[in-house]
């Protein structure tokens, strides 16, 4: 299959998806995970109109973007050090995985220096696996009050990532949770977020049906990573 053939598979399925759960497909957005494949591919993305790219990995993102395109929309979707904090936001259009007051305080600082303001999602860890990264639930509504004062974060909702299964259906649960998690968090910020962001290749139609508002695919877009070596 060609990429053209799979984004037209993708976004056949994404319709199907919101049609199911009476959605409009205007209210889910795809953000490309290009993390592994090269700028070319990249670029011929972009020439079939995807606009919105996620990476996991500063380091790499800094070497691609050069590469690209200038008009597109770059997400950072991985995890986030400290120490790649600056890099970040010279990079980055939206920061999906703020999972900690200490990092989004970093944010903060480093945007305050720069005269930015920060679109950022925070990435919770609704299943507690030891695996991943991402907020508790609980320590999430603790300390959002705090997050919400840092001047130069604007919090647009939150990320996270189901843990993997070949049956999509057992992770429903999961999403439906965050859903839930973000209406809380609305009644403490007092306003609404506009973002759910889940759903990756092996589970986005399910996380629509759920009310993902973006859904971030790698492997269903562009086939299987290049191997590292
Ligand atoms: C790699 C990655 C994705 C995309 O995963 P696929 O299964 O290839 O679609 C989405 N979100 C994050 C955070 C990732 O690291």
């Amino acid at each position: 299959m060609s990429l053209a053939d799979n984004l037209k598979a993708l976004q056949d399925r994404m319709a199907s998806a919101c049609a199911r759960a009476g959605r409009d497909p205007a209210s889910v957005s795809l953000v490309a995970v290009s993390k592994g494949h090269p700028p070319e591919t990249v670029c011929a993305a972009a020439d079939l109109g995807i606009t919105v790219f996620g990476e996991n990995r500063v380091q790499e993102a800094k070497a691609k973007i050069p590469l690209c395109p200038g008009r597109l929309k770059w997400h950072m979707v991985g995890h986030l050090q400290t120490n790649k904090v600056r890099d970040a936001l010279t990079l980055f259009d939206m920061i999906h995985s703020v999972d900690s007051l200490h990092l989004a305080t970093e944010i903060n600082k480093a945007a305050e220096r720069s005269s930015r303001f920060v679109p950022v999602l925070l990435e919770v860890n609704v299943a507690g696996e030891s695996t991943k990264y991402g907020y508790n639930p609980d320590t999430l509504l603790a300390e959002l009050p705090m997050l919400n004062a840092l001047p130069r974060l604007e919090i647009r909702g939150l990320m996270t990532m189901a843990p993997w299964t070949p049956d999509p259906e057992r992770v429903r649960p999961v999403f439906r949770r965050l859903r839930e998690l973000k209406e809380k968090c609305e009644e403490i910020l007092g306003a609404p977020m506009e973002h759910l962001s889940m759903g990756m290749s092996g589970d986005f139609e399910v996380a629509i049906e759920e009310g993902a508002t973006m859904v971030r695919i790698g492997t269903a877009l562009f086939g299987e990573r290049p191997k590292k070596d």
